[in-house]
């Protein structure tokens, strides 16, 4: 009690804004902090982690709070909120680069980036709401990742405040650099595992000047999809997005937006692709299900109502907990068997929105209060789906709390001990105290 007094007592005469209060992320996972905190740049960061180390404080760093794993919940840690750290330091064209602190929103980002004519595409559905430290912490994906990958391919270089209070740099702001073990990659993915996120240098890359056009492909039932997905992907067509909403899905962005879709038994297939691959994409789409081509201000509400469908299934449905397998498409048609069984064996819908065009799926596994065991265990069941087909529990989203022994099942069926013993030793050298958002990811 004395400590923790003396914690707060350090941390707020330091002259950083500060709060007390609880907080939930976007699933309702509960941030019961010591003490929040607004640090406005790296020395405030420092600070504020000496302290937590002499007192041997937990510490979370948190984005938007739009994890959908339980990775910024926390009892009696010390809030980072990175919120006022947001400004976009450096826009290079000529090396084509954006350095930027960690609080920025990604759509803030590529507002300004637009302005340059440049773009920073990873666009994880949360793009209006999460931040740049958030997304490269997490290593998010999202629609266009089956075109341009995930964050982690345009991350360049880190500055990083180490769970010691030292401050490092890794990384260069070049595309090619072989210059030592890649550290940049260790730190993307960590999850506020391994230090805290205080400034990041990004691959950025002109907008296209290609001509893009834009489609609903409406299907009639699921089994439809593995097949166009399948075909699409054995042609070599390359989207630039292949988005998948389901019936229950797109109800919910119909009853929230008034977005007027169709609502098919099979859902819907959204596609962005150029110009040069439209008429092939369209021969194949035609003969599986209904083909709608979108103009500009149609094609962009599409995609806000894409965007937003989470959203929108939290208004419509209440609680969930959003899966988050990959499977490679060749098992899809599997995998949304397997999904409709546990669907049927729990007697629950269970809405469903992927970036199908790399496999990934995110099942809502629906609840009410009360029922979050049961709604952990059939989102257990999802993940081991990938497991037994050769894919992964988590595409995008990472671990964070709920899916920290569903990492070790993955590993000990995939890999081995060795590895994630690996993994944990990484952990131990890094964070030898285990302050940084422990319980998470990694057993200690
Ligand atoms: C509606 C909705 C749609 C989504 N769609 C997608 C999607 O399409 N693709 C996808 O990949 N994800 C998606 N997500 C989840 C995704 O993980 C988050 O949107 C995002 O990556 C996290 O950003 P954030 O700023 O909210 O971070 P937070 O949720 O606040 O934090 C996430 C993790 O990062 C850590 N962290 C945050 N900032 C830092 C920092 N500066 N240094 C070190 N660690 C830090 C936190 O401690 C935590 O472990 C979606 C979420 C929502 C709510």
């Amino acid at each position: 009690m004395a400590d923790r007094n003396n914690v707060i007592k350090r941390i707020s005469s330091l002259g950083i804004k500060f709060e007390f209060g609880t907080r939930s992320d976007f699933i309702g996972f509960p941030v019961r902090p010591l003490i929040i905190i607004y640090p406005r740049d790296e020395n405030d960061i420092i600070s504020i982690v000496k302290i937590a180390n002499e007192y041997r404080v937990p510490i979370v760093p948190w984005g938007a709070g739009t994890s959908l794993t339980g990775a910024v919940s926390c009892n009696d840690c010390i809030l980072i909120d990175m919120r006022s750290m947001n400004r976009i330091l450096e826009v290079n064209t000529v090396d084509w680069y954006v350095r930027v602190q960690p609080g920025v929103i990604l759509d803030d980002l590529n507002r300004e980036l637009n302005k340059y004519g440049f773009l920073f595409p990873p666009d994880p559905a949360s793009h209006y709401m999460c931040t740049v430290g958030g997304i490269i912490a997490t290593d998010a994906g999202g629609m266009r990742a089956v075109r341009y990958g995930t964050v982690k391919d345009w991350v360049l270089a880190l500055r990083i405040v180490l769970p010691s209070g030292d401050a490092i740099r890794v990384g260069e702001p070049l595309r090619k650099n072989r210059a030592g073990y890649d550290l940049v990659h260790l730190f993307v993915g960590s999850e506020g595992t391994l230090g805290i996120i205080t400034e990041t240098w990004l691959r950025i890359m002109p907008l296209s000047r290609r001509h893009l056009r834009v489609f609903i492909v409406y299907l009639d039932n699921m089994d439809m999809l593995a097949r166009f997905v399948y075909e699409v992907r054995s042609r070599g067509i390359i989207p630039e997005l292949m988005e998948y909403m389901d019936y229950y899905s797109i109800r919910a962005v119909n009853e929230v937006f008034n977005a007027g879709l169709k609502e098919t038994n099979g859902g819907l297939v959204f596609i962005i692709i150029e110009d040069d691959y439209a008429l092939e994409l369209m021969d194949i789409a035609s003969r599986i299900g209904e083909v709608h081509e979108l103009m500009d201000k149609d094609a962009n509400k599409m995609y806000d109502y894409r965007s937003r469908a989470g959203e929108a299934i939290k208004t419509m449905y209440g609680n969930f907990y959003s899966e988050d397998i990959t499977v490679p498409v060749s098992k899809l048609v599997e995998a949304i068997g397997k999904l409709r069984s546990i669907s049927m064996k729990y007697g629950r819908p269970m809405p469903i929105l992927a970036h199908i065009g790399d496999g990934n799926m995110h099942p809502h596994i629906l609840f009410k209060s009360g029922e979050e065991n049961m709604a952990q265990k059939i989102y257990e069941e999802v993940a081991r789906i990938a497991i037994e087909l050769g894919g992964t529990i988590s595409g995008e989203h990472g671990i964070g709390l709920q899916k920290k022994s569903l990492l070790h099942e993955q590993y000990i069926e995939r890999n081995n001990v060795i590895t994630l013993n690996l993994m944990r030793n990484i952990k131990r050298l890094i964070d030898p105290s285990n302050l940084m958002n422990p319980g998470k990811y990694v057993d200690y």
